[in-house]
């Protein structure tokens, strides 16, 4: 396979999920092996796990001071649709919610069409299996000849309960049917809380699904579109790796921090550990090395 980039620019404009202020996205063609490139301001943020510097309810990458708040779904899209190189000029401090899903962004890769390069694909395949976590919230991942994610979510809620999905990334079609239109969830008891945080301000029913007690407030895609975004958010942060993985991704109760703490146990089990010259220092909290230890 070979590497693809888009063809033309295209642009989308929306309000962030959690900074509730518009932005306004442009992607446009990149060379090959650039990988995806966050441009804001004078600032290239390359998409990589080492420029994550938050974790907190969305991925947030940064360099300089400047920050691209939630990039995971605008992500997820491009691998799913395999795009690999690509340029994303952001005007604003977060991608666009838009619905909540991948859905708009699959849309608008799919608008920009495709250009396959000449630069050969590269996938990852993973030396020996790699866990993360701990107590009920960890990854496993095993190495397999396709992509596949089998994801158990646990949520004490009668919308949600117990649901179990094994995924396997086969085709395209698959990756636009059965994940990208998955929309994020939120708790409507927690939004007094995160709004007060700087979370969830540009939120509702619009681009989330808002789940009181008893019950979403809006219907639903999918009866199980919670598990589904648990592995839409999954796809999208280990397309940081800026490579696919031939693996077999094993989850539970994951989020966004042990994501990327899986992306870079990854790293360091190829030993393909790299930290963009004058990149942010990560902020998230230190894993033992117990933890991320190879099993
Ligand atoms: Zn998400």
């Amino acid at each position: 396979m070979r590497q693809q980039t888009i063809r033309r620019p295209v642009t989308l404009e929306g309000v962030g999920l959690h900074s509730g202020k518009p932005a306004r996205v442009t992607l446009s063609p990149a060379p090959e092996d650039t990988g995806i490139v966050f441009r804001a301001g004078a600032d290239r943020i390359a998409a990589v796990p080492q420029s994550v510097v938050n974790s907190h309810y969305a991925t947030t990458i940064g360099r300089n001071g400047t920050r691209v708040q939630t990039v995971e779904h605008l992500m997820a899209a491009a691998a799913g649709l395999g795009i690999d190189n690509l340029e994303v000029e952001v005007d604003g401090p977060e991608i666009p919610a838009m619905d909540g899903s991948a859905k708009p962004f699959v849309t608008l890769l799919a608008a920009a069409g495709r250009n396959q390069q000449s630069a050969r694909r590269r996938p990852l395949t993973l030396p020996y299996p790699i866990r993360v976590g701990s107590g009920g919230r960890w990854i496993h991942i095993f190495p397999s000849t396709t992509f596949r994610i089998s994801y158990t979510l646990d949520v004490d809620h009668p919308a949600i309960g117990t649901q179990v999905l094994s995924w396997t990334a086969a085709t395209e079609r698959a990756f636009v049917d059965d994940v990208a239109p998955a929309r994020t969830y939120g708790f409507l008891k927690d939004l007094g809380l995160m709004r007060k945080n700087g979370l969830a301000r540009g939120g509702s029913l619009d681009n989330a699904v808002v789940l009181a007690n008893r019950g979403p407030l809006n219907g639903l895609r999918y009866r199980d579109e919670f598990v589904r975004h648990k592995i839409l958010d999954l796809i999208g942060d280990l397309a940081l790796l800026g490579r696919p993985i031939l693996a077999h991704v094993v989850a539970r109760n994951g989020g966004h921090t042990l994501n990327v703490e899986l992306g870079l146990a990854i790293q360091r089990s190829l030993g393909i550990e790299r930290r963009p010259a004058g990149a942010a220092l990560r902020v998230l909290p230190q894993v033992p090395a117990s933890g991320l230890a190879g099993i």
